[in-house]
């Protein structure tokens, strides 16, 4: 099978190169009261991340991009509503099918990211007929998350750098994978939640496709829920699902501290018109639209791909 390697250089640095960029000049002015040093590391940076990017750049010249109309009967501006009682049915049956097909697995993040990138690349492969290798890399730190403190990771749009904020727990392989897809160079969100939840779901391994399937559902209570975290917690408990289930899905949608919620909603605002201005439909994509996108596909009948990969 065709083959590309893309070498994500930058994830090899020990710190993200734009996090250095941004924050050398600081540090530097702050401990050593100088900013000539900070100026110095920044230009050297620079050049690293600059060289980098370019690599990658080259790389993905070659690369053969999925056309999700064609395979999936479904994009980012060709999607169909998903009906109310439709998501209510659906959220049942994925509590369901949680609970019956319980992991407890733990996997260390590196190892976890590891497999989870290995098999994201089989599943692209499988559409595409090309493996596009990517970095398995994951930092735990990025200055993004004093930014975005709503953000779970983030993948820089340039340097393809990986961070992961907070143990996401049951999540965890979708984050990371969701994350990864950014990396190989899908950069819209609705394609990197799709794309992420495709590779795990139609995995063999139980903890990939729990992960996959605890995404949908807490994605569908969130749309259901709107923006009122009371009803979100209340859905879930009317779920009356294993504890270790309602626990995960209470703890993802944490009450926000004093600071998240004055940064986090300026943000959230700022960040939903950056990705409407790239042709996205807003932060509603990580959740309605991705929703509406797997409806669609569903019932979609001239999608390439099998439909029994989202049936629940
Ligand atoms: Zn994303």
């Amino acid at each position: 099978m065709d083959e590309i390697h893309i070498p994500n250089d930058a994830t090899y640095a020990p710190v993200a190169l734009t996090d250095l960029i941004a924050g050398a000049p600081l540090a530097s002015t702050l401990l050593l009261g100088a900013t000539l040093p900070g100026q110095v590391i920044s230009a050297a940076a620079l050049g690293m991340y600059a060289g980098s990017a370019v690599k990658d750049w080259l790389a993905r010249q070659d690369v053969r991009w999925i056309d999700f109309v064609v395979e999936f009967g479904a994009d980012v501006h060709w999607l169909d509503a998903m009906p109310e009682d439709a998501r209510r049915e659906e959220i049942g049956r994925l509590a369901r099918r949680l609970d019956d097909g319980w992991t407890n697995e733990h996997r260390p993040r590196q190892k976890l990211a590891r497999d989870v990138n290995r098999r994201l690349t089989e599943f692209i492969a499988s559409i595409t007929g090309q493996r596009v290798k990517t970095s398995s890399a994951v930092r735990d730190f990025g200055l993004a998350q004093l930014v975005f403190p709503f953000a779970m990771g983030a993948c820089d749009v340039i340097s393809g750098d990986v961070s992961i904020f907070r143990d996401t727990g049951l999540f965890e392989p979708h984050v990371i994978c969701h994350e990864f897809v950014h990396r190989k160079g899908y950069w819209k969100e609705l394609h990197a939640q799709v794309l992420a939840y495709l590779a795990l779901v139609s995995s063999d391994e139980p903890l990939l496709v729990q992960a996959a399937l605890a995404e949908r559902l807490h994605r569908q209570l969130k749309v259901l829920a709107a923006e009122d975290a009371d009803a979100y917690h209340d859905l879930v408990e009317g779920l009356h699902a294993r504890s270790e289930l309602t626990e995960a899905l209470h703890a993802v949608r944490p009450d926000p501290t004093a600071y998240e919620s004055v940064v986090g909603s300026v943000m959230r605002r700022l960040y939903d018109e950056r990705l409407k201005l790239t042709g996205q439909n807003g932060i509603s994509d990580y959740d309605v639209g991705f929703t509406n996108f797997l409806w669609t596909f569903a019932h979609s009948e001239d999608a390439r791909q099998d439909r029994d990969l989202v049936r629940v």
